[in-house]
């Protein structure tokens, strides 16, 4: 999968080389970003409630630093792998640069079903993941972050072991002095741990901002129909800031399937219904009402082939690829979830002239609102939920309006856009360096 990333990055090569007029280094920078500057693996034992001790695998890849410490998630999916982690970390470099954060980027991961695991064991694995990547975090080496099936809990045990082996380690006794600091070493905290306002929420707003200013160009009117295809932080979010826009939100789903309704749901009620029933099956929640003649149940594969406006894929990779590509019937699709489309899923799109809008684009709001955590642990500061929103408008929209030039100017699509202001950037940083 990373290689084949990386190959299609031919054409943005050449209009680098274009644009920069420097072949050489361009030829070397690629060189060197063809391969991460650092993959570590690690094997964490656990012992589980039933005192059987099981062995499960890890990863840290950090991919590249020449705009600034590693940044990126930790994922804890039974799929993960070396390649997976190394495709992932190198987005994340793209992302970081294309938003103009002083970051690189960075992914890990480990390769379990957290749903097969008690609280404490979960806790357990992850405060042994970092006592294994110890060495290689920090406010200015790598700052990891949530990912799939991560969150604010697991950073706060991560961020707990991390200050507890500093203090082991330097022998510190003043115990709340550069206590902040340490916190910046990973983001995605919980709000009373330093966390940010707004971060929860971070990559639903910063699709909603996108997407608007997309819209917006492309002189389309609302009411427009969307279908999310994943209900956790990412599309649950996103599905409540869209539904507030006037955006009309006709399907849902999670991992066990999905419901449709041409009304349109109320996306905060459908979660209640959720929560309640423990699945999202027959949860018809239009308007103030949940009522079962108002939708019907639809499966994770007919939910991207929807009639829709707008296709929201914001789950987990590869969900669209060669063989239902051709049944998207969407106009725009928003990646919300890294890597959504495979290589063939993006060409043939393409080419039917459906707009991708890349997930690094996309899901960056994220990133970017750890970035403002970091500031203010740094800092010592609290920015408030306005204040981290509007900053975060202004980064998105900026990066858009960037992208969108380049795209009219080279006759690009957005993702091959996106690579070019991206890699632009790290050029300057790898010249810098
Ligand atoms: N996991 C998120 C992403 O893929 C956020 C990373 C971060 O906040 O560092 O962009």
């Amino acid at each position: 999968m990373f290689k084949e990333n990386f190959e299609k990055l031919i054409k943005i090569k050449e209009i680098l080389k274009k644009i920069l007029k420097d072949e050489k280094s361009i030829d070397n920078l690629f060189k060197i970003l063809e391969n991460p500057q650092r993959i570590i693996k690690v094997y964490l034992p656990l012992k589980r409630e039933n005192d059987d001790l099981e062995i499960f695998e890890g990863y840290r890849v950090q991919h590249n630093n020449f705009l600034g410490p590693y940044k990126g998630g930790i994922r804890y999916f039974p799929k993960v792998d070396e390649d997976e982690v190394k495709t992932l970390a190198f987005l994340m470099t793209i992302k970081t640069a294309l938003i103009g954060l002083p970051l690189g980027g960075a992914k890990g991961g480990i390769k379990v079903d957290p749903k097969n695991l008690t609280e404490k064991e979960l806790e357990e694995l992850s405060r042994e993941y970092v006592r294994k990547i110890y060495d290689f975090i920090g406010p200015d080496k790598d700052i990891p972050a949530p990912d799939v099936n991560t969150n604010s809990k697991i950073m706060d045990w991560m961020v707990d072991e991390y200050i507890k082996l500093t203090r082991i380690a330097t022998n510190d006794k003043n115990k709340n002095g550069d206590e902040n600091r340490l916190k910046a070493t990973f983001t995605g905290k919980s709000i009373e741990n330093g966390g940010s306002e707004g971060r929860e929420e971070a990559t639903g707003k910063g699709g909603e901002i996108i997407l608007e200013s997309l819209i917006k160009k492309l002189n389309l009117q609302k009411p427009l129909t969307v279908a999310i295809q994943g209900f956790g932080n990412v599309g649950y979010n996103l599905a409540k800031f869209l539904y507030e826009k006037g955006y009309k939100i006709v399907a849902l789903s999670d991992s066990k399937g999905g419901i449709y309704s041409e009304q349109g749901f109320n996306p905060e009620l459908v979660m209640e219904c959720k929560k309640e029933k423990g699945i999202i099956s027959g949860c018809y929640c239009v308007g103030s009402v949940c009522d079962s003649r108002l939708g019907k149940d639809i499966t994770n594969e007919e939910i991207l082939e929807l009639e829709v406006d707008i296709l929201v894929p914001a789950a987990i990779e590869n969900v669209i690829h060669k063989e239902n590509a051709h049944k998207v019937k969407a106009k725009i699709i928003l990646e919300m979830a890294n890597n959504p489309l495979t290589e063939e899923a993006d060409e043939i799109l393409n080419q039917k002239g459906v707009i991708i809008v890349p997930d690094i684009l996309a899901n960056s709001g994220g990133v970017t609102v750890s970035y403002f955590e970091m500031l203010q642990n740094l800092n010592n500061e609290r920015w408030s939920k306005e204040k981290v929103f509007s900053e975060l408008e202004k980064y998105l929209t900026r990066a858009f309006e960037e992208v969108w030039e380049i795209k009219n100017n080279y006759n690009l699509s957005l993702r091959e856009a996106s690579f070019v202001l991206a890699l632009k950037r790290i050029y300057e940083g790898f010249k810098n360096n």
